[in-house]
C-alpha cells in the first residue's frame, strides 16, 4: 500500500518521519503507539492570524510576535544571557532575552530564521520579552503545517529536541498522523451518549485539538477529550460500586435496643443538628437491605467518632460485630479508651488489636474476635492482616480515610460477608475531588461544629518571637491549660526530625519549662509508653506535650489550648489543619502558633497565610488544591489513579458532573457493560483501570 492508513494501535515507528532512533526516544517518553502520540496534546496555540506587529506592542501586552532573527548570541555582562533581536518588518525590533539555558539556546537559533515568540512585553531600553516561549517556524514560509491559522505548540524536552522532536518536529508528526488516520477510527463512546452531551466525535476532536480550524472547534475538541478522561474514571467507579452493591443483600439492622439512648443520656452534651442528620442517613442505610457504603466528611472536631459509635451500637444490638480501623496506633488506642469508657458499662466487650503485640497478648484477643465474644474490635492495619477472623462482622468503620487506599478498604471488607462500611474523613475534600474519587461512596457531611467552639487564633511567627511565645505558653499553663509543641516528622524513618523533638523536649524540660511536667511522644516509642504518655496528658498531669506529628490525627484533649508548631514551613496544609485541630476542642479560647524560618518558599508563604486567614477546613482544602494541584493533593501523581491529561479538577466542574451523571446512568442500564454498543468502552475501561482500581468485575 502506498499510503498506509494509521490506526490508534499502529506502532509509532510506522509514522512517517519516525525512524528507529526517534521511535526509541518517543518510547522513552511513553509514546509507543499512534494513540499515545495523538495524546501528546499541544501545550498552547499560536494564532498566526492575530499576531501583533512589534511596532504596536506596549509594555504589559501578552502576545505573540513572528519575525526573522536579525542577530543573536550570548551577551556577557553582570549575568550572561542569550539575546535574539527579532525583526518583523514593522520598523521596530524586539529583544528576546534568556538568563538560563544560554549555551543550549545559542546552538538553537540562527540568523535569518523565522521564529514565533510568545510572552509578556516589558519596556527596558526598547521592547523586550524575557524567557518567552518560542517556536521556530522554518525558513519555508509556504510550509502550511506551520504557518496557517492556529498553530499548535507542543511540549518537548531538550533530549527530544536534539532528536528533532521539538515543537516543530512533533507538529510534523502529528500533522501526518491526523491526516493519515483511518477515515473513521471507531469511537468507543456510544452515539447516544455523544448526542446527549453534545460532544463531537473522536476523530473530529483529535483533528481539532491538534490542528484547530477555529477557537470554538478547539474548545469543543478539548471538552470532548476531557469528558472522556473523567467519564472513564467515573464509569470504573460506577461499575465497581454496582458490582459490589447490586447483587448483594446487606444485613438489616432493624433491631432497636436501648443502648443508643443510654449512651446519649450519659453524655454531657446534645448531638448537633448535623450529627443527627448524618445518623439518620446511616440508619436508613442500615435497614435498606443493601450494604452501606458511606463516607462521612466532617471537619476536625465535628464529632465524627460519636456518630460512628452509634452506628457500631446498632450492629451490636443486632447481634453483629463492628470493627474500627484507625490510621495510627495512637489514634486506635484513643478510640479504644473512649469506647471502653462509654460502652463497657453497657456490657459490650471492646478489644484493641495492635500491630506489634506479643503473641501471648494477641492470641486471646484474636480468639475473642473469632468467637464473637469481642463485639467491637479496634486497630490499625493490623485488623486487615491474615489471621484476623471475625465471628460475624457486620460493620466496618474506617477512620481518617485519607490514609487508607481503596485496596485496604476492600481488604477489610473481605473479612466479612457483606458488611456495612462507614468511612470517615476529616480532610475536607473539595467537592469535585469527592465526586471523582469517591464516586463509589455515598457522602454525608457533618457541616456543623458542636456549640460553644471558638475559632482558633492562629499566628505566624519567626524566631525573634520565641521567648514571647514561651511566655505565652507559660501563662496558659499557669491558667490551668495544656500545650502541644510539635516538631515535623516528614518520614517516620527520618532520624533527624526525631532528634529535633527529643532535643527540644530535653532542652525545654531543663530550662524554659523546668517547673512543669513535660512529656515526649514520638512514633518510635513502644505502644505502652505512648499510651502512658497520652493517658497522663489527658489526665492533665503532663502540662506540655512535645511531640512529632504522631498526634496529627484524632487526638482529643479538650483542655489543651495552645499549639506551637516548629518549622511550620515544612508542613502541608492538610497536616497543619489537622494539627491545629488538636486545640480548640473544648470551651477554652485556643491559639495556634506557626513558627517558621526567616524566609520561606512561595508555597510555604501561601500555606501559612491560608492557615492564619481561616479555620474552615473546606476553604483550606480548596486553597491546597489551588497551591498543589489535584494529582499531588491526592498523592496519586505517581500511582496514576488520576490519569488526566487535559481535565483539571479545579476548573472543569461542569464536565465532571456531566460525565459522572452519564456514567452512572449508563451503568444503571447496563450494569456489566455487556450491551454491544458498550463493548469497546468496556474493553477500554478494563485496559485502563482493571489493575488500578481493582475489584473491577466487568463482563
Ligand atoms: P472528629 O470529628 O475530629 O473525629 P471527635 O469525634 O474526636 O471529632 O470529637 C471531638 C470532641 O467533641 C470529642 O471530645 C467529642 O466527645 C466531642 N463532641 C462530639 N459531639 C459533640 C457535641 N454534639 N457537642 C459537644 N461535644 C461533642
Ligand atoms: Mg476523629
Amino acid at each position: 500500500m502506498v499510503d498506509a492508513r494509521l490506526n490508534p494501535e499502529t506502532a509509532v515507528q510506522f509514522v512517517k518521519g519516525v525512524g528507529p532512533r526517534r521511535a526509541e526516544h518517543l518510547e522513552k517518553a511513553g509514546i509507543f503507539t499512534v494513540a499515545d502520540l495523538l495524546q501528546h496534546y499541544p501545550r498552547r496555540y499560536l494564532d498566526r492570524q492575530r499576531v501583533k506587529k512589534i511596532r504596536q506592542l506596549q509594555a504589559g501586552d501578552d502576545t505573540t510576535v513572528v519575525g526573522k532573527v536579525l542577530a543573536c548570541g550570548i551577551e556577557r555582562g553582570r549575568r550572561s544571557r542569550f539575546v535574539v533581536h527579532l525583526d518583523d518588518g514593522s520598523g521596530s525590533l524586539l529583544q528576546c532575552i534568556w538568563f538560563q539555558g544560554v549555551a543550549y539556546l545559542d546552538k538553537s537559533f540562527k540568523t535569518g530564521q523565522l521564529v514565533a515568540f510568545s510572552g509578556k512585553i516589558t519596556q527596558y531600553r526598547g521592547r523586550q520579552m524575557v524567557h518567552p516561549e518560542y517556536d521556530r517556524l522554518g525558513d519555508d514560509d509556504s510550509d502550511t503545517v506551520h504557518t496557517r491559522g492556529i498553530i499548535p505548540m507542543y511540549p518537548s524536552t531538550e533530549t527530544l529536541s536534539r532528536a528533532g522532536l521539538d515543537s516543530r518536529g512533533f507538529r510534523r508528526l502529528l500533522h501526518y498522523c491526523v491526516n493519515h488516520l483511518e477515515a473513521d477510527i471507531s469511537d468507543y463512546m456510544p452515539d447516544e451518549l455523544l448526542k446527549k452531551n453534545k460532544l463531537c466525535t473522536l476523530t473530529e476532536s483529535l483533528r481539532q485539538i491538534h490542528f484547530p480550524e477555529s477557537w470554538d472547534a478547539l474548545e469543543a475538541a478539548r471538552d470532548r477529550l476531557k469528558f472522556d478522561e473523567i467519564f472513564a474514571m467515573q464509569l470504573a467507579l460506577a461499575v465497581q460500586r454496582v458490582s459490589l452493591a447490586r447483587p448483594e443483600t446487606g444485613y438489616t439492622f432493624d433491631n432497636r435496643g436501648d443502648n443508643v439512648k443510654i449512651l446519649l443520656q450519659s453524655l454531657a452534651f446534645d448531638l448537633t443538628g448535623a450529627q443527627n442528620r448524618v445518623i439518620g442517613e446511616i440508619e436508613a442505610d442500615l435497614v435498606s437491605g443493601r450494604p452501606m457504603n458511606r463516607l462521612i466528611q466532617g471537619d476536625v472536631g465535628s464529632g465524627k467518632t460519636l456518630v460512628a459509635i452509634i452506628a457500631m451500637l446498632k450492629a451490636v444490638e443486632n447481634g453483629f460485630q463492628a470493627a474500627m480501623m484507625a490510621p495510627t496506633e495512637i489514634l486506635a488506642e484513643q478510640h479504644y479508651l473512649t469506647l471502653k469508657d462509654w460502652l463497657e458499662p453497657m456490657g459490650i466487650k471492646v478489644v484493641l488489636l495492635r500491630g506489634n503485640q506479643r503473641v501471648a497478648v494477641r492470641r486471646p484477643i484474636l480468639a475473642a474476635i473469632l468467637s464473637g465474644e469481642a463485639q467491637i474490635a479496634i486497630g490499625t492495619h493490623a485488623l486487615v492482616q491474615e489471621g484476623v477472623d471475625f465471628f460475624k462482622l457486620g460493620l466496618i468503620v474506617v477512620d481518617e480515610q485519607h490514609r487508607f487506599g481503596v485496596m485496604q478498604r476492600a481488604a477489610l471488607r473481605d473479612k466479612g460477608k457483606r458488611p456495612h462500611v462507614l468511612v470517615m474523613t476529616a480532610t475536607p475534600i473539595p467537592r469535585t475531588l469527592a465526586l471523582t474519587l469517591y464516586g463509589d461512596l455515598d457522602v454525608s457531611v457533618i457541616d456543623e461544629l458542636p456549640k460553644g467552639r471558638q475559632p482558633i487564633r492562629t499566628a505566624w511567627r519567626k524566631e525573634d518571637a520565641r521567648s514571647a511565645i514561651y511566655d505565652f505558653i507559660r501563662d496558659e499553663v499557669n491558667a490551668g491549660r495544656q500545650a502541644y509543641i510539635v516538631y515535623p516528622l516528614v518520614e517516620e524513618s527520618e532520624k533527624i526530625d526525631l532528634a529535633d523533638a527529643t532535643a527540644g523536649y530535653e532542652l525545654l524540660s531543663k530550662t524554659t519549662f523546668k517547673d512543669f511536667k513535660l512529656g515526649l511522644l514520638h512514633g518510635r516509642m513502644k505502644a505502652e509508653e505512648k499510651e502512658a504518655i497520652m493517658h497522663s496528658f489527658k489526665a492533665g498531669e503532663i502540662k506540655i506535650l512535645v511531640s512529632t506529628t504522631v498526634i496529627e490525627v484524632g487526638v482529643d484533649v479538650a483542655n489543651a489550648s495552645v499549639m506551637l508548631i516548629e518549622h511550620s514551613e515544612r508542613f502541608g496544609l492538610p497536616q497543619l489543619h489537622q494539627l491545629r485541630g488538636r486545640v480548640g476542642r473544648g470551651i477554652h479560647r485556643s491559639t495556634c502558633i506557626l513558627l517558621s524560618i526567616e524566609s520561606v518558599t512561595d508555597h510555604a508563604f501561601k500555606r501559612l497565610n491560608t492557615m492564619v486567614r481561616t479555620c474552615d477546613g473546606f476553604e483550606i482544602a480548596e486553597a491546597d488544591l489551588e497551591i498543589r494541584g489535584a494529582g499531588e493533593l491526592l498523592g496519586t501523581r505517581q500511582s496514576g489513579t488520576l490519569p488526566f491529561i487535559l481535565a483539571d479538577l479545579t476548573t472543569d466542574i461542569a464536565i465532571i458532573e456531566k460525565a459522572r451523571r452519564s456514567a452512572y446512568l449508563l451503568v444503571e442500564n447496563d450494569p456489566n457493560l455487556i450491551k454491544p454498543e458498550h463493548a469497546e468502552l468496556a474493553q477500554r475501561l478494563r485496559k485502563k483501570y482493571s489493575n488500578k482500581i481493582g475489584l473491577l468485575a466487568v463482563g
